[in-house]
């Protein structure tokens, strides 16, 4: 029996000292990129250019005849005027109405070609929140500080930088080896558009030939700075998409007689809802930790101070307990499981009549790996009530992951580690639907990140009152698009 305590002493000492030596050597590995020659950009230029993008007001509506057309045209007249070099060399052609596919003919036809994304289009400004902009929503109004206005994060930034970078390069005397293409969507804003003009772009694209791409570079993740006193300082997390989730709204449904709701029954089909809502809310998904989030959470736990990395340099081990803890913060629980929102509900039209039908309608969005098939399964395992009937009302698969061993996923690292040598690049799961969706049948790399570096209450003015975007990152965007092109476009 002593012998027994003896072993699992010595095993346990042994296990610390090994923990405390690796903690010491758990770091941030060191990169061996030599360096990059600067870039050269016009800030100024990038800056007014993305003010007068602004200005026009591409807002995209679920129902095409709300959409003022005219505007897109005038934005197309806006970029060919804005950008010579790329109207004189690059095929330009309009698709779907209003997308745009811009070609740069690489000097190697037989590889595959990058495509660059980005949507034109626009949420609209909320009716009667107008006058709570600090500068009006269009107006694209130049602070010295930010570029005001609708756009000016989702992503008419990212678009005009790529359009400077192009130019820039153009003018260079750049040239491409593999093909490059710029597609623009007008239509990422409408959910669930399925014909959308991403869609259309990548049918372009194979009608022209194009079976696969090397690699497309949208809109997705973002470079956020990190601060929390004592734990990391100074730091950015830079999260690259390599996936999106999926997306599906059920509908959830009890019939039941009705009548006079003088004589009801114990239960009416909305009391039996209420039970089948508190089944699906008590019964969620399976919390799972996917390699993306182990790579995320381990190069964020090279950066703790020692003693919590005597815990995050074991990550593997405290797996239970991190799931446990992820799953109590919202954000973080939305990375490691499909979720589950009850968002709508309905019963009797009136006080006094008994429900005939009653329903609720549950958004679930859903993790890669996962299928609505398997999320209808969970619902019919997880409800007790067998009398439910279920009913699809929109839909859409969760994206496959996108490797982290390309040579793009790989020039994405290395040009953010060239502006930011402390930032943590990670893969990141995106949670809203992006264009990039569309071309994922013809490409194994779609990479989701737009490089501007925006505290987190900047983020959060997308789509909302205040959207605006810090000058300063306009110069850094078009260096990184620049080097990105450079990169990608080599071959491997
Ligand atoms: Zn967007």
């Amino acid at each position: 029996m002593q012998y027994f305590a003896y072993v699992l002493l010595a095993t346990l000492g042994l296990f610390v000292l090994i923990t405390l030596i690796r903690a010491a050597f758990f770091r941030p590995k060191r990169e061996g990129f030599a360096p990059l020659p600067e870039e050269s950009v016009d800030v100024e230029r990038a800056a007014a250019r993305l003010s007068g993008a602004i200005q026009i007001p591409t807002i995209s509506y679920p129902n095409e005849e709300d959409v003022d057309w005219a505007q897109f045209e005038r934005f197309r007249a806006y970029l060919r005027e804005s950008y010579p070099l790329i109207h004189k060399q690059l095929v330009c052609e309009v698709v779907a109405g209003a997308s745009l596919l811009y070609c740069w003919k690489g000097s190697d036809p037989s590889l595959e070609p990058i495509a660059l994304l980005s949507h034109q289009d626009v949420v609209p400004v909320s009716g009667g929140t107008e006058g709570d902009w600090t500068h009006p929503p269009f107006s694209g109004f130049n602070d010295g500080t930010f570029i005001w206005g609708r756009g000016a994060m989702d992503m008419k930034n990212h678009l005009i930088c790529v359009m400077e970078a192009v130019e820039t390069l153009l003018a260079e005397g750049f040239a491409p080896v593999r093909d490059v293409y710029l597609c623009f969507g007008h239509d990422e804003e409408v959910v669930g558009a399925e014909d959308s003009g991403a869609f259309r772009l990548r049918k372009a694209l194979e009608a022209r030939g194009v079976k696969r791409l090397a690699s497309t570079l949208d809109e997705g993740g973002a470079m956020l700075p990190l601060h929390v006193k004592g734990i990391i300082e100074n730091s950015v997390l830079a999260g690259i998409g390599i996936s999106e989730k999926g997306y599906v709204d059920f509908e959830i449904t009890i019939n039941r007689k009705g009548g006079h709701s003088a004589q009801p029954p114990a239960h009416t089909a909305l009391g039996e809802l209420a039970q089948v809502i508190r089944d699906l809310e008590r019964r969620q998904f399976k919390a799972e930790l996917l390699p993306f989030m182990l790579h995320l959470l381990s190069e964020g736990g090279r950066r703790l101070p020692y003693a919590l990395r005597l815990l995050s340099c074991n990550l593997p081990l405290l797996r239970p307990l991190l799931k446990a803890v992820l799953k109590k913060i919202p954000a973080a629980a939305s990375m490691i499981r499909t979720t589950t929102a009850v968002t709508m509900a309905s019963g009797s039209p009136a006080a006094n009549v008994l429900p005939q039908k009653a329903s609720a309608v549950v958004n679930f969005r859903i993790m890669p790996g996962t299928t609505v098939k398997d999320v209808e399964a969970h619902i019919r395992k997880v409800v007790r009530n067998k009398d439910i009937v279920l009913k699809v009302l929109k839909q859409k698969e969760a994206s496959p992951f996108s490797g982290m061993r390309s040579s793009s996923f790989e020039a994405i690292r290395r040009l953010v580690l060239a502006q930011q040598p402390e930032a943590i690049v990670a893969p990141y799961l995106v949670m809203g639907g992006t264009d990039s969706y569309f071309y994922e049948p013809i490409c194994a790399h779609c990479y989701r990140f737009s490089p501007f570096l925006a505290e987190l209450s900047l983020l959060f003015c997308t789509h909302a009152t205040n959207e605006r975007v810090p000058v300063e990152t306009l110069g850094g965007a078009v260096t990184f698009f620049k080097r990105y092109i450079r990169l990608a476009s080599q071959p491997d």
